[in-house]
């Protein structure tokens, strides 16, 4: 099946719906594709306290519902569905839908975001969806009043740890350096809360348990004169580690950087390719705010309203 567009939209956190808003209500008819994650990172969190407007704060996924709302208000169509290949250096850009729904668009804008990243160990997929998580919002409610660990030393950690706190009955925080790198708020919170136990300088080996995590194997001080092992009795295991841009879809033809986030103009969502344009996590690894990917997404629906305006298309 072959469809034709003036606007496609790759993504659906705040940086795609936000430019679904701004170009549906520019008449450039959007489609938008809301990928693996509908609602994007933030249906996996708590309590949205900073985004401007809401003073008492919002849930993650009632947020998310309200921009998708709003930007079918406008006559955005919103589809589920996943990008599985694109060729951008032609025009009209062709992207394919699922394998089968082939869309010819005349600008492209990317918002797929970023994913959390794992340590690595063939543990973490053994027990997948069996202790191990990568958002302890989705999946704290498991662990009422058990013990769980997570693993990192960012805001992103010192969040879930808190978060997590308020169900589990311990929570160890397993940080590989000596410090926290997180905010000094957030920092605060972790040292003062009784039920955290931060254990600096350690790695962790392994994970053991017959039907599901039951324990953590330790490393402090690794590689050092004063290496220790010792177990930990957790029952769920959350990484908290940072994330990876989603991009290899694109690699080859967008210019990312050497972590992968698409690399644009400065100050602009414009990309290496005419008519391609980037918002959000995804192409910026610094600020990372439900804010800032909406105002780059803004961004972006500006400027494919101005090319396909000078291209006369
Ligand atoms: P960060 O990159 O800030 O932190 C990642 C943490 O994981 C670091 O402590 C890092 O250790 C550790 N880490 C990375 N790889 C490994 C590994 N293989 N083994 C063990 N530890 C590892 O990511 P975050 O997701 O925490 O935050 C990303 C951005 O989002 C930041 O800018 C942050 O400020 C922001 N953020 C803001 C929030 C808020 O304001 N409410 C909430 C959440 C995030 P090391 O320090 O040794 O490198």
């Amino acid at each position: 099946m072959k469809e034709k567009a003036r606007c496609l939209i790759i993504g659906s956190g705040p940086a795609g719906y936000t430019a679904a808003i701004y170009t549906s209500r520019a008449n450039l008819n959007p489609i938008l594709y809301s990928g693996m994650e509908p609602g994007g990172q933030l249906t996996t969190t708590t309590e949205v306290e900073n985004f401007p407007g809401y003073p008492e704060g919002i849930s993650g996924p009632e947020m998310m519902e309200q921009l998708k709302t709003q930007a079918q208000r406008f006559g955005a169509d919103i589809r589920n569905g996943i990008i599985t290949s694109a060729d951008l250096k032609s025009n009209p850009k062709k992207i394919t839908v699922d394998g089968q729904t082939e869309i010819e668009a005349e600008t492209v804008i990317i918002a797929t975001g970023a994913t959390a990243k794992y340590l690595g160990l063939a543990d973490e997929a053994k027990y997948a969806g069996m202790g191990v998580s990568a958002c302890a919002t989705c999946d704290g409610f498991f662990y009422r009043k058990k013990p769980v660990a997570v693993v990192g030393g960012g805001d992103t950690a010192c969040e879930e740890a808190t978060y997590l706190a308020g169900l589990a009955s311990k929570v160890y925080l397993i940080v590989r350096k000596d410090f926290l790198r997180a905010s000094k708020v957030m920092q605060e919170r972790v040292l003062n809360d009784p039920k955290i136990e931060v254990l600096f300088n350690c790695n962790t080996a392994g994970l053991f348990g017959e039907n599901g995590v039951e324990g953590a194997h330790i490393v402090r001080h690794m590689g050092e004169a004063n290496e220790e092992k010792f177990d930990i009795n957790i029952q769920g295991f959350f990484l908290a580690i940072g994330h990876k841009p989603n991009t290899d879809l694109f690699k080859g033809q967008l210019d990312l950087n050497e972590v992968g986030y698409i690399v644009t103009k400065p100050g602009t969502p414009k990309t290496n390719i005419e008519g391609v344009f980037a918002a959000g996590d995804v192409a910026d690894p610094i600020y990372r705010q439900a804010i800032t990917a909406a105002g780059s997404g803004c961004q972006a629906a500006i400027e494919a309203e101005r090319y396909l305006s000078e291209k006369g298309l």
